[in-house]
């Protein structure tokens, strides 16, 4: 029986005819491709300005400084996410503030963002995690009522939507292109933002600091996409909205066929989830169960077995935080896959193999 993995990049000749072309015009670094994508890409989103950085990673930092969040500052995130949320801000010099999140909806829970705001707090950073975007109308009301930016970590929601508004569009958004996510540049990071001065401010720290050849007027770095990835990027565009339409046709499917043995992802009425991952909740074993779906075939994943708080290095640094819904979710949680690629037989072996192990 073959292996079903987590993720599988969706890479045909469409892509495969973009990189040759870039090979062979002898422009591969940064350049007219690069700029085609960003365009290709704030138009999808319904933004004005996108900005083409190497990560998801260099997105966020790139994003923290255009908004001059550095040392003595507060920003408060999720500790249920990838390491990069926090990290970024770390790395910046400002202090990472966790808040807990929904246990439904596995995100940032408002009322207790609420409650982490202090003098010192100078943005939000919502993390639309696996896909479903964060009630970004009461963190929006709550960043205009204390005056703070809203970064949000959209890596794992391309596409998703509230109420026909994309996320990125509900603050400065940062994406990744990563191998697994829903779309691909191997490696890749945008930002997207409607304020020209900000999009002009993430150029130039992209690039060193400069806007004219060796003339650097601000702290930058090397943050450039090549045109080869943007090549990539555009190609991946165009098949965007057929691959999220059948992760969601995949999820939905799950949904109808599992929502009696475990507890399946929740979308809010008015929401487009985009399942960057189909994460479901499980009583028993977890571990067991995921290493049992291995054990035949089924490439399940857990995102994220530790909160950030409790990760070593965060430990070290004396975080000390509470956060029992992260904590508790961090335990239960299975990610199964949800890829564009899978068939029909795949999906109905998932269910048969989830009911086996999950049923009590
Ligand atoms: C993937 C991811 C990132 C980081 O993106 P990279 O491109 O891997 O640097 C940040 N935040 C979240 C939630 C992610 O899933």
């Amino acid at each position: 029986m073959n292996n079903i993995n987590i993720a599988a990049p969706t890479m045909g000749k469409e892509e495969k005819e973009a990189v040759l072309a870039v090979l062979d015009s002898g422009q591969i670094a940064q350049g007219a491709v690069t700029k085609k994508f960003e365009e290709r890409f704030a138009a999808y989103c319904g933004i004005k300005f996108a900005v083409a950085t190497t990560s998801g990673t260099t997105a966020l930092q790139a994003a923290l400084m255009a908004h001059g969040i550095g040392a003595g500052d507060e920003v408060i995130t999720s500790a249920f996410t990838f390491i990069a949320t926090a990290n970024t801000i770390l790395g910046t010099g400002a202090k990472p503030v966790f808040a807990d999140i929904d246990e439904t909806t596995f995100n940032l829970d408002p009322q207790l963002v609420a409650a982490k705001i202090t003098p010192r707090t100078k943005a939000i950073m919502p993390v639309h995690l696996y896909g479903l975007p964060c009630d970004m109308a009461a963190l929006n009301a709550l960043a205009q009522k204390h005056n703070l930016v809203i970064i949000e970590d959209a890596a794992q929601a391309v596409g998703a939507e509230i109420d026909g508004r994309k996320a990125g569009a509900f603050g400065t958004g940062c994406f990744s292109f990563y191998a697994t996510k829903n779309l691909t540049t191997a490696e890749g990071g945008m930002i997207t933002t409607n304020d020209a001065t900000l999009a002009q401010k993430l150029q130039m720290i992209r690039q060193h600091g400069m806007r004219q050849r060796y003339l650097h007027e601000t702290l930058g770095f090397n943050f450039r996409m090549t045109d080869i990835q943007a090549a990539i990027g555009v190609a991946q565009l165009d098949k965007l909205e057929a691959m999220t339409a059948k992760r969601i046709a995949n999820a939905n499917f799950f949904s109808k066929e599992l929502s009696a043995t475990v507890r399946v992802p929740v979308v809010p009425p008015g929401y487009r989830h985009v399942y960057h991952q189909y994460t479901i909740r499980v009583r028993g074993d977890r571990d067991q169960i995921v290493e049992q779906l291995k054990e035949r075939g089924i490439g399940a994943g857990i995102y994220y077995p530790i909160p950030i708080h409790q990760q070593p290095f965060y430990w070290q640094m004396g975080f000390r935080d509470t956060l029992p819904v992260s904590e508790m979710l961090a335990k239960q949680v299975i990610s199964l896959p949800v890829h564009p690629a899978l068939s029909q037989a795949d999906l109905e072996r998932i269910i048969r193999e989830v009911r086996a192990l999950c049923s009590t």
